[in-house]
This record gives C-alpha cells, structure tokens and sequence, in this order.
C-alpha cells in the first residue's frame, strides 16, 4: 500500500486480502504437524527479531505474513495441534471460524438490545437451544425470570453470579454485612472462584476451601458442607455462595450436585455450577446424568470455547434469576438512555457483566449448532472419550505406570510408578518426564497435583485428534520413561 491512500475498508481489498489469510490459515492447518507442538522459544525471543518502533510508511501484506510464518509461528503453542493433549482443549472448527469472520466482519458492539437487535435477541435463542440440548431446567430459558448470557470466559460467568448473589444478601441483611458472607467450594474449584472472591470484597477468611481427596476421588462431601455451614453459623456469619464444580480442572471430579443443592437450598445459599469443561459432554444422553441436580442450582456455566468447536471465547452461563444480575451490574447513564430499555420492554446484555462493550459472539456458536447439528456434536463428544478410553488402556498395560483417577470424560490422570515407596522419587520422575517429553515437540501434555502425587495430565479434544496421535503419542511418552529410567540404574 502507498501513503496517503489509505481506505481501510475497502471492498475489493477485503476481498483480495480475505481470501490471502483463508489461504495462509488453511495452510497452517495442513502442515499444523509440522511445528513443535509446545513453543520451543525462549523468554524475550520476540524482541530481538522486530523492530523497536512501528513503521511510518505502510508494509504489504506480504511482508506481513512472511513475518508471520518466520517470527510468529515458531512462537506459539498449536492448540489446535492433534498432537495436543495439555490443559484442557479450546477447540477450533470451521462452523466455529465462520461465524468469528462474520462477527469482525461486522463488527458491532451490542452492549444495549438497540446496538443491534440481532445480537441480543440471537443470543438469547442460541443459549435457550443450548440448554434444551443440556435439558437444563426450563428455569433457565429466557422465556421466564432466567435467560443465558455469554461471558467471555468461565471466571467471568462466576464473578457476575458471585456479585449478584452477594448484593442479594447484602441487601437482605445490611451493606455493613460483607465481612460475615461466606462462600462454600471444594479445593479442587478452579482458582477463578477464588478471584472472584477477591474480586467481590469477601473476606479471605470466610473462603471455604473445603478439602476434597481419594476417598471421594476428589469430589466435595456434603457432609463436609453441612458441618462448615453449621460451623459457621453458630459464629454468625453468614453463608451465601456455593461453587460445585462438574468436571474439575485437574482432574474431572464431579462434585455430587442433588445432595449439595439441597443443602444449598436448605440453607438459603446461592448454587453454582461449574461445568466449564464437562458441559459439553452433558449433551449426550448417556453422560447426562452427570449433571442430574443442577434442576437445584440458580446458575450453571459452560464454556463452548473448551469441547464444542466455538472458537476462543465462548462461555455459555445460565441463570433462573436474572434481575439479581441486573440488580447489581446495571447502570442507567443518560447517553445510552433509548425507549426499548425505558420501557424494560428488552433485555440489554450490557447489565448482565462486568464491561459495557460485547462482541456479537452467538454468531459462532449458532453456526456450530446449524452447521453441524446435535448429533454430530454428540458423536464428536464420543469419539474424544473413546480415544481416552483406549489410551487408559494403554498406560494399564504397562506395568510401570498407574492411571490414578478412575477416567470419567476425555482427560487420563495417570503417572510413572516405578519405586512404589518413594513419592519424592516419583515426583521428581514424573516431572523430568514431562519436560523430557514436551521438548521433543512431538506432543504437549500437563501436569497436576493431586494428595501430594505430581500426576501427567492427557486430555483428548482437540479436532484433528486420531487414534494414530494417540498410540504415538503413548510410544513418546514411553520411550522417554524408559530413557529416565536407563540413565538412573547407570
Ligand atoms: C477451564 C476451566 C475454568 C476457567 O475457564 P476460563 O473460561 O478460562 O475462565 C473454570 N472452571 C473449570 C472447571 C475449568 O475447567
């Protein structure tokens, strides 16, 4: 491009310019094998190789992607790899793409129903047809008192159900309250419960973090629930929040949630469910059940950005009461005054999070579900868990290593046993494993810590994932534990 020519939305150059980046991404995913799946740069690598201004005089698109593919690429993680079974997966799809493009392409802020009716009014018939699909309670549809909402991200969907439950009771109670409310979860909640936490002035002392272990495979005990609540009530605090977890982060514990929501419900305390990643299995008949008892919960969040082809970032959270969102997150400033929101006659999304701005993001997930369909979805689903199935039956063919936690989704939880007695021995194997094992760049795994025991983390899910990734990806990981153990009985 010339200077002083500048027509940044020019048709004809979108058009030209589009299908030169559908070129390169389509590439990029034939050859996604070819890169080291984990990024083998080191800290800092990036400045030493552009420059220390941006340019004055314009570049071409040329230039550009040939940075891309020789500065860029070698800096990032492929996520989308086949050979990627680290954390949990952020699928990508080409349903999930298209509606990304559509959603820049046009490029709207919908933070009130008037910013652009469709986006709100999509979004609310996207998510009732996600729950359907999740037989969640009809509560949840936003044909009554609840409706969905997509959130950026699961933190987010448990901050804004924290805030609003929090000003329930404060409310209820008295604002000079906030140091006796007290928020109930497992130590095995993700650390975004925490945040919020912090996030929402609860005092750190009145976090229970309740411990979860083997014996429940790290699930939340309702008897442990009930003995802090009674606990905490006889010293008159006062309890509000529980956080139970379907598919936990480091290992898919399901926390029990019929027996929990009645607590939850006896005591008058706001329940969460998080299901972040599970969720997406939940639209199977078969695993269903895992969520059986979220008919007592008040919200339920799942991220469609982890195990359900919706590009990054997509998290689905559902409530029955959704004036006790706008109750605490609305604001009515005069410059976004308007009839429809006047005359509550709308739902404006703005006061159901925490920034004013949004992304038409239903956009992705619509596309997914209409490009798709359930079934197809639901046998995606499957073939992850099979393949997840298979590779547990490999790790217990070989007798040097153990799966730890029984495999109840796409995630193996499993580790290199070799000196039974000795856990700091075994620790430090499984680490030195992992390390020896994500610098080939062959594939990528993670870890987690579960009773002390440093364990190897194998999550099937990402969309190009075979069998054939699976049983070399084992062969690695096998190979490489039979070095480790070589080089210590030299
Ligand atoms: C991934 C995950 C989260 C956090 O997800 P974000 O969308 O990145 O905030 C929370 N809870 C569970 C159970 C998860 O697996």
């Amino acid at each position: 491009m010339e200077r002083g020519e500048l027509k940044p939305m020019d048709a004809e150059q979108l058009r030209e310019y589009g299908h030169r980046m559908v070129d390169f991404i389509a590439d990029y995913y034939k050859t996604i094998e070819d890169f080291p799946v984990l990024s083998q740069v080191q800290p800092g690598y990036l400045r030493k190789l552009l420059p220390s201004s941006a340019p004055v005089d314009p570049e071409s698109l040329d230039q550009v992607l040939k940075d891309v593919q020789t500065n860029i690429l070698p800096g990032v993680t492929h996520w989308q790899s086949p050979n990627y079974f680290a954390y949990y997966p952020s699928n990508s799809s080409i349903a999930g793409f298209m509606g990304e493009m559509l959603s820049a392409g046009l490029n709207i802020v919908g933070f009130s129903w008037i910013t652009s009716p469709a986006a709100t009014e999509l979004e609310m018939i996207v998510l009732d047809w996600l729950s359907k699909l999740l037989k969640l309670p009809d509560e949840f549809l936003s044909t009554g008192q609840g409706g969905g909402v997509i959130q950026g991200t699961a933190s987010e969907a448990v901050l804004v159900v924290l805030l609003a439950a929090r000003d329930k009771f404060l409310h209820r109670v008295g604002k000079n309250a906030l140091n006796k409310l007290v928020v109930y979860a497992s130590d095995q909640t993700h650390s975004a419960l925490q945040k919020a936490c912090q996030i929402g002035g609860i005092y750190p002392e009145n976090c229970r973090m309740l411990k979860a272990d083997a014996s429940t495979n790290y699930a939340l005990s309702p008897d442990a629930l009930t003995e802090a609540i009674s606990h905490d009530i006889s010293n008159g605090l006062i309890p509000f929040f529980l956080c139970a977890t379907v598919g936990t982060t480091s290992s898919t514990a399901i926390d029990p949630l019929l027996l929990l929501g009645r607590i939850a419900k006896e005591n008058g305390l706001w329940f969460h469910v998080d299901a972040a990643y599970a969720g997406s299995a939940c639209i199977c008949p078969e695993y269903r059940p895992y969520i059986n008892g979220v008919e007592e919960a008040d919200s339920f969040n799942m991220n469609a950005h982890k195990w359900f082809l919706t590009n990054f970032d997509c998290s689905a959270l559902w409530v029955k009461d959704r004036n006790a969102l706008v109750q605490s997150l609305s604001t009515n400033p005069e410059f976004l005054k308007n009839k429809a929101s006047q005359t509550n006659m709308v739902v404006d999304y703005k006061d159901w999070q925490i920034p004013l701005g949004r992304r038409f993001r239903s956009l992705k997930l619509w596309m997914v579900l209409r490009l798709y369909g359930s079934q197809n979805l639901q046998d995606y689903i499957r073939s992850h868990i099979n393949l997840a199935k298979h590779f547990e039956g490999l790790v217990a063919q070989d007798p040097r290593f153990e799966v730890v936690t029984p495999r109840l989704f796409a995630l193996v939880c499993f580790r290199l046993v070799p000196f039974q007695s000795d856990l700091d021995l075994a620790n430090k194997l499984n680490h030195e494993l992992l390390d020896a094992v994500n610098s080939t760049g062959k594939i990528f795994i993670s870890h987690t810590a579960l009773s002390g025991k440093y364990i190897l983390r194998f999550a099937v899910g990402a969309p190009m994932t075979e069998e054939r990734h699976v049983n070399e990806a084992w062969k690695l990981i096998q190979g490489q534990a039979s070095l480790l153990l070589d080089s210590l009985s030299t």
